[in-house]
């Protein structure tokens, strides 16, 4: 684990507009200077980077960080590796102390982690390679893996930690279930297009969840609980949640489940 203090001294030591200006050239516009974003597909700079503040922000698609998190969102590093990176560039040397909970090996990218970046990272490679020529789809593809690999980085920077698989996949339901929400809305809208978009990203995340049960092991699971628990009204639905959830976490859709519950116990 590396302390917190030699983060913060690390950040005070490195600027932020030299550690960018390294990978996407940046030009000076008033206080700050400005690029075009190097996250999302665009024309006209919406990329800034502050020095007073020491954070870039994209206004198109939202990307914003310190030097750590650019290098973690440009290069696909883990928290850790972007901290020595960083380091290495102003010869610092870094210190690390052993946690307790650390678990031998906990630095190492996990599968799940892995093979989301690898996909980040050829999509990128080809939004670069082509920028006109990408399908829309890629380049929408894109962005979902993108929304996920940042929801994945925010929770990396603010608890300092490595995620491992069962952190990403509670990250990954937490992005569907936002998904879903949003569909129920425009549906009551009437937005189709936006529909489609929002369902199109479900089934670009969703490949990052475990295998999915069907609507069959899903109902036996259920009739098991209900039959464990004795439930038989719908005050007892907490209880057979609470046998379910551990069951079907990650495997199912757990607004249907509770809904099918529900209606069980109705009779
Ligand atoms: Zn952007």
């Amino acid at each position: 684990m590396i302390p917190q203090e030699f983060i913060q001294s690390l950040l005070g030591r490195v600027d932020i507009v030299d550690v960018v200006d390294r990978y996407v050239k940046l030009k000076k516009a008033g206080a700050n200077f400005q690029a075009c974003c190097p996250f999302h597909n665009e024309k006209t700079p919406s990329f800034t980077v502050s020095p007073s503040k020491q954070f870039y922000h994209c206004f198109g698609c939202g990307a914003h960080g310190n030097a750590i998190g650019f290098l973690m969102e440009y290069s696909g590093y883990a928290y850790p590796e972007a901290i020595r990176a960083l380091a290495e560039s102003v010869g610092m040397p870094v210190p690390e102390t052993r946690s307790r909970t650390e678990k031998p090996g906990a630095a190492q990218a996990p599968g799940l982690a892995a093979r989301m970046l690898e996909a980040l990272n050829y999509y990128r490679a080809e939004l670069k390679k082509s920028k006109t020529a990408m399908k829309a789809r890629d380049s929408e593809r894109l962005g979902a893996l993108r929304l996920l690999s940042a929801a994945a980085k925010q929770r990396e920077v603010d608890e300092r930690i490595t995620l491992d698989d069962a952190a990403l996949v509670a990250i990954v339901e937490k992005e569907i279930k936002k998904r879903r929400e949003s569909i129920a809305q425009y549906e009551k809208a009437q937005r189709q297009d936006l529909v489609d978009r929002e369902k199109f990203e479900i089934s670009v995340i969703e490949v990052y969840l475990p295998k999915q049960l069907s609507q069959a092991e899903v109902e036996s699971i259920v009739a098991e609980a209900i039959a464990a628990t004795g439930a038989k009204s719908a005050a007892d639905m907490g209880k057979v949640m609470g046998v379910v959830k551990p069951k079907l976490a990650g495997k199912a859709d757990m607004g249907k489940v509770s809904a099918l519950v529900k209606a069980k116990l109705a009779g």
